[in-house]
């Protein structure tokens, strides 16, 4: 009988009573599918759960049965029982079954499976229901692509691999929750239908059928809450959040995301640093067995921006970029001696790539995303020769100071770019990170923390010609620069820092600003007119007068911690009911439509394209 067949056999004969429900006094299991092991021989067992697959061989039919829990295999036996036999080869895949049997020693043991030197020799089998076959297979290596998988999230979900991971996100969620708890954080929910916050990205908005025409904002962030919870006295705060910010589609991007989110009372920064220090080294003690021995390093802004050409450097591995535009302008070399900034990186024991394989480089650092206009490298041969894409330019002694300065030896290939300072650091940062990649460098079992701290207070906007919060405008400049918050913005550093992990930003927080002075002068230089800013955060300024505690806090993206902890970049794997890359949610269709009576009621019309 083909699959097809042996799916709709139940339907077909109506006489059958093919599910069933049992009777209240009968249990569906005395164990799961994951829990009988050698020492359970000879018990008498019932398990229920779903068919994965099955097997004949010969006059044997054998069934693997799954629940959260694991595999077991399910025997049946031509020449013992046929009738059993005979209605186990009609089990469709994912029909959900209840057998009992006799839990035996496997001839053949699979030592890979937790289950594997048992099978259970099936007396009875009731079918509690029929399924249609499924659109893809329920396996760890499955057939269906990623859009079909997501249309019918509910049965990806039953794979063991993709379930793992959203167990794991419970834990780390637990984990977090025990951590804190234990710490004397209180989770305390706030608001979901609210009014902007301050992260600067677009906000969701829903509108009130109560007050046509006007609207609720979504949450980018328990920001200002957060902080009245310190006005109030709540001293430390956390919750694990929902956060809504209406941004534009990137791989991986997801409109709705959840944080743990903190704050804190008369604390410095240090203490933040040392308490959330605390939070990822438990996570990664109870999570991963890891115990990290020295503090993580707390590296400044600039020296993040210099040596790794980002803001979130992944320290995995070396390879820094290092700046050698003294060394080597001035050789009439045209993109040398126009450009603001030339930087370097020794891509170690490259030094024997080929033609090809440098062209493929050079056409990666031409990508838009990367936009640098060209890639000069230089390596040093075995003998300590060196032989360059520029050597016309170059002598032999300039080619030894720039191995010198990038500290490349024997074997290496130094890359260099040049250009405009900032966007060249940023494209060589990208450089390092794909060289790291081709290196294996980038180990997803390897895990390298780090805090980034002193970052700038705000942020020039060449488009709109103003300053802009790089954090948000409730953070706390650095004290010993409040004096260069007119005369000098970007000068002004932040009490602000971020957990980056291999190259990802984690979390990150600030100090903020507890006294209506300061807030009034950042409001000032952010361009906010005094009754913009009443209008916008009035309420947060009006509490801030009645005794506002010194205080500072941090968010943590909860999705992306926790794939970065199953060794993965992909967050939409540790969700349970993500969108896709277009932001739909393509199990449930949405976002769609309304029906013209719910538009009426809010007052909405929606415009014709076009029109
Ligand atoms: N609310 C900030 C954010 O979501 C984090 C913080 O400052 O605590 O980025």
């Amino acid at each position: 009988m083909n699959e097809k067949s042996a799916q709709s056999y139940y339907r077909l004969l109506p006489g059958i009573a093919y599910f069933c429900y049992l009777k209240k006094s009968e249990m569906y299991r005395t164990h799961t599918c994951g829990e009988l092991s050698i020492s359970n021989k000879g018990e008498k067992v019932i398990l229920s759960g779903w068919v994965q697959r099955s097997r004949d061989l010969g006059g044997m039919t054998f069934v693997d049965l799954r629940d959260r829990y694991g595999i077991t295999q399910l025997v049946f036996n031509m020449e013992m029982n046929a009738a059993l036999c005979m209605q186990a080869r009609k089990l469709g895949r994912e029909f959900v079954v209840q057998v009992s049997g006799l839990v035996a020693e496997r001839s053949s043991k699979n030592m890979k499976l937790a289950t594997g030197e048992i099978e259970i020799i099936v007396e009875d089998i009731t079918v509690l229901n029929t399924s249609d076959i499924p659109p893809f297979t329920i396996e760890d290596n499955t057939d269906g692509g990623d859009e079909l998988r997501m249309k019918y999230r509910y049965l990806d979900l039953r794979r063991q691999n993709v379930r793992s991971n959203i167990i794991l996100r419970h834990r780390m969620a637990q984990e977090a929750r025990r951590y804190l708890d234990g710490q004397g954080f209180i989770e305390v929910e706030t608001p979901v239908l609210i009014k902007s916050t301050p992260e600067g990205a677009r906000d969701f908005v829903v509108p009130s059928r109560l007050r046509n025409g006007e609207f609720y904002a979504l949450p980018q962030s328990p920001q200002t809450f957060k902080q009245l919870l310190m006005v109030a006295g709540f001293d430390k705060y956390f919750q694990i959040v929902k956060c809504f910010r209406d941004e534009d589609l990137r791989a991986d991007r997801q409109p709705e995301f959840t944080q743990i989110d903190c704050e804190m009372s008369f604390i410095h920064q240090d203490d933040i640093l040392n308490m959330f220090e605390g939070l990822a080294r438990h996570l990664f003690r109870e999570i991963k067995g890891l115990v990290f021995g020295e503090e993580f390093p707390r590296m400044p802004y600039e020296e993040a921006m210099r040596r790794y050409g980002t803001d979130k450097p992944d320290i995995r591995f070396g390879m820094c970029i290092t700046e050698i535009t003294a060394a080597v302008r001035g050789r009439n070399f045209p993109p040398f001696d126009s450009a603001e900034y030339i930087g370097a990186i020794s891509a170690t024991g490259c030094g024997g790539y080929s033609r090809k394989q440098l062209d493929e480089l050079t056409d990666f650092v031409r990508r838009p995303q990367i936009g640098a206009k060209g890639l000069v490298w230089a390596r040093v041969d075995a003998d300590g020769t060196m032989k360059s894409s520029a050597d016309k330019y170059f002598s032999a002694d300039d080619l030894l100071k720039i191995a010198g300065l990038a500290d490349a030896a024997a074997g290496d290939m130094v890359l260099m770019l040049a250009g405009e300072r900032e966007k060249t650091l940023t494209a060589l940062g990208e450089l390092r990170l794909e060289m790291g990649r081709q290196l294996g460098l980038r180990d997803s079992t390897v895990y390298a923390p780090l805090w980034v701290v002193d970052f700038p207070l705000l942020e020039w906007d060449e488009e709109t010609g103003r300053w802009y919060a790089k954090h948000h405008p409730f953070t706390a400049p650095k004290p010993e620069d409040i004096q260069f918050m007119e005369s000098d913005p970007g000068r002004v550093h932040a009490n602000a820092y971020d957990l980056v992990i291999n190259g990802t930003e984690i979390g990150g927080g600030s100090i903020r600003i507890h006294d209506p002075e300061t807030q009034s002068l950042m409001f000032r230089t952010l361009g906010f007119t005094e009754e913009e800013a009443q209008k916008q955060f009035g309420f947060l300024l009006n509490a801030f007068r009645f005794g506002a505690p010194p205080h500072g806090g941090i968010a943590f993206g909860f999705d992306r911690w926790t794939a970065i902890m199953g060794g993965s970049d992909t967050i939409r794997d540790f969700i349970a009911f993500p969108k896709n890359n277009q932001a739909r949610d393509v199990m449930i269709d949405t976002p769609a439509t309304i029906k013209q009576e719910q538009l009426d009621e809010l007052g909405l019309v929606i415009r014709k394209e076009g029109k």
